[in-house]
């Protein structure tokens, strides 16, 4: 129990950005470290945050919990990696109490699941219904070098323990042009063979990655496109208050999600902010525009003060990005995916 667990008068949708977009999604990166290196998400040797700029379990706790007050309905747990944060299992069982008491909706995960498989029964005791598992290839070859160094077997492990302890896996893939555009309908087939969702990402142009991003992207379109010549797409409706727009694919039987950062931009219903693990909330990934939480609450602010900071920040949410990908052009901003929490 915090002090927002019992603020009157906060009802569901509370907070609204200056453009009348009610913000009712947090994602909340509770480590900038991560036990893999993905090309397109980290630079090689990365200087991760000194312990004492990253936020305590019990201080990611008051933020979110405030969130929760304010109509946030859902929470997605982020990183780098969330499970190789020490204790985040007892966060997430905390934040489950928000579950429980119906000020939540649904309290939910993005992991590379190389820990899974340790974790995923203490994810449903949780509450955690639904997760998102990022998964690029199955060639274990490619995901070793994709991720610099990782197991694609324990990713496969982690998936099937989460999915017999009952929670739904949606996988999310970065779609790259050089290294899994051509695997793609395999991977979609083997997501959608497992009953699971799939989500395709362009690769956005966040932070300093030693790849040039204009040889890694892969329009989301034109995928499509080459997609629609061997299989049925058929549009649905499926909303998520998110930049997904999905299609159920006839021959599989199973969901596709196309996430469009630079070939569509979708920021006009967004509801979602982003807290990295130092506290500093981020109102638009694709923007620089920040707000110090950690401050504020290491200043020793009430419960009303931490309220206050947070829709002084969301009333400054920026109308929308604007990525783009040019040879040798600078990021869009210069924080990597992994420290604003993808
Ligand atoms: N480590 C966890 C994982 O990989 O699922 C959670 C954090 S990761 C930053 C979240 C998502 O961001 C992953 O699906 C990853 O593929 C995606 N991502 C990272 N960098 C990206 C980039 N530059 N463009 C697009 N997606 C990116
Ligand atoms: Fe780690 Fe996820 Fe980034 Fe890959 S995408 S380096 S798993 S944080």
């Amino acid at each position: 129990m915090t002090p927002y667990d019992a603020i009157p008068g906060q009802g569901p949708q509370a907070l609204t950005d200056g453009f009348g977009r009610a913000v009712t999604y947090l994602r909340v990166s509770v480590t900038d470290r991560c036990d893999l290196r993905c090309v397109y998400c980290m630079a090689e040797h990365m200087t991760f945050l000194p312990k004492a700029e990253v936020l305590t379990l019990e201080e990611l706790d008051r933020i979110a919990s405030a969130f929760v007050a304010l109509g946030t309905r859902k929470l997605r747990i982020t990183g780098g990696e969330p499970l190789v944060r020490k204790g985040v299992l007892g966060l997430i069982g905390s934040l489950g109490r928000h579950l429980s008491s119906g000020a939540l909706e649904e309290l939910t995960l993005t992991t590379n699941a190389t820990r899974l498989a340790e974790f995923a029964g203490q994810l449903a005791d949780a509450g955690v219904r639904r997760i998102n598992v990022s998964l690029d290839t199955l060639k274990p070859d490619l995901f070793r070098r994709l991720t610099r160094g990782g197991d694609l077997a324990k990713v496969v492990a982690g998936i099937e323990a989460a999915q017999a302890a009952g929670l739904r896996v949606k996988i999310n893939a970065v779609a790259l042009k050089d290294d899994n555009a051509a695997e793609l309908p395999e991977l979609i087939a083997w997501a959608h063979g497992r009953g699971c969702d799939m989500t395709l990402i362009e690769t956005m142009p966040m932070g300093e990655v030693e790849a040039d991003r204009t040889d890694q992207y892969l329009s989301l379109t034109a995928l499509r496109a080459e997609l629609e010549s061997f299989w049925t797409l058929r549009d649905i409706p499926l909303s998520t208050g998110g930049p997904a727009r999905y299609v159920e694919v006839a021959e599989t039987g199973g969901r596709l999600g196309f996430i469009t950062p630079l070939s569509h931009n979708f920021c006009e219903a967004c509801n979602r902010v982003r807290l990295t693990c130092t506290g500093t909330l981020h109102t638009c990934l694709g923007q620089d525009d920040a707000s110090d939480l950690r401050a504020v609450i290491r200043a020793g602010a009430s419960a009303e003060d931490l309220v206050e900071a947070i829709r002084l920040a969301v009333a400054g949410k920026p109308r929308g990005h604007d990525f783009r990908i040019a040879r040798a052009a600078a990021p869009a901003v210069a924080r990597h995916m992994s420290t604003t929490g993808g």
